[in-house]
């Protein structure tokens, strides 16, 4: 009895295993076809200035879009595309499509910056910087205008390779920002031996203020670490109003979230307006 229960679990689970092997077998084959089939798309969230009200830039979000017609984040693809490697291609695009959005929001005679998501492969990629600079050449976007975000954890392990990759990057002129800061182990003093530009606080801490004493500390904490290090800091996943005026009485200025916008279709973009207290 026991016996046959044990094995009948054992032929469930190795099933199972089968399975979840075959369902990533089958997304990593859409996925290839994606790229060919050019079935992704950039959405744009604001990042709103709340001294001015003003958008100030957007930050470049992929969506895919199933012939279907069904639109599928990141969460649900993002981490078989970096584990066979198919990130680096459709990160490159991202960067391409990026900057080709840039160019004409500046032929409309808007001066945005964007920031652009990269994942752990194409941090590791030692052409990458090569990369971004011809594309930048071939777009006329000025580097300036390009922030690209990195996490906490992808300046972990080699350290040295990861501060050569930073100054590749920035000698090309672009910025650089961590993302989801305050979710990793980060130091004072480690963080000071990256050559980054900017802190974006991450939503979690957000989502609670005001009111969670230890997330406004944390929150003030991020904020006063910036101002001394003399790093620009944004804050991600602002759904109220109460959260926008903690940031701007604490002197964060930069915001995005659902409050003001959610990622929106290039299209979808024009109607916008602000009204910030
Ligand atoms: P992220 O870079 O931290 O992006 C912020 C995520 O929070 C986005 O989810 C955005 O839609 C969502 N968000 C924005 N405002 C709010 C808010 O007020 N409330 C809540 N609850 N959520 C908000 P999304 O677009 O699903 O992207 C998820 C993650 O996927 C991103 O997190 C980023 O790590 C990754 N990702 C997105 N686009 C790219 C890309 O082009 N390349 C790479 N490598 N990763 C990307
Ligand atoms: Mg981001
Ligand atoms: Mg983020
Ligand atoms: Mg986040």
């Amino acid at each position: 009895e026991a016996k046959a229960r044990g094995k009948n679990t054992f032929h469930f689970f190795s099933q199972d295993l089968k399975d979840a092997a075959k369902d990533r077998l089958e997304l990593e084959n859409q996925l290839r076809e994606a790229i060919r089939e050019h079935q992704f798309m950039l959405y744009y969230q604001p990042k709103i200035n709340l001294e001015t009200q003003a958008i100030v830039g957007y930050e470049a979000l992929i969506r895919w879009l199933r012939p279907d017609n069904s639109l599928i984040p990141p969460s649900r693809f993002i981490p078989v595309a970096e584990s066979t490697g198919l990130i680096v291609k459709i990160g490159e695009w991202v960067i391409w499509e990026g900057c080709r959005f840039l160019a004409r929001q500046r032929s409309r005679g808007l001066d945005v910056d964007l920031s652009i998501n990269l994942s752990v492969r194409q941090f590791k990629d030692n052409k990458l910087a090569e990369t971004v600079e011809r594309i930048l050449q071939r777009t006329g976007v000025e580097p300036r205008r390009i922030i690209f975000e990195i996490t906490e954890s992808m300046l972990m392990g080699d350290t040295d390779a990861a501060i050569h990759q930073l100054n590749q990057l920035k000698s090309l002129g672009v910025s650089l920002s961590i993302d989801d800061f305050g979710t990793g182990y980060s130091s004072l003093s480690y963080l000071k031996r990256f050559p980054v530009d900017e802190l974006k606080i991450d939503r979690s801490f957000v989502q609670d203020i005001p009111g969670e004493q230890n997330d406004m500390d944390i929150v003030a904490a991020i904020i006063a670490m910036a101002q001394q290090m003399n790093l620009r800091v944004v804050a991600e996943g602002v759904e109220t109003a109460e959260q926008a005026k903690f940031l701007k009485d604490h002197a964060c200025f930069v915001v995005q979230g659902y409050y003001f916008s959610m990622p929106l279709a290039e299209q979808e973009l024009g109607q916008l307006s602000f009204t910030v207290n």
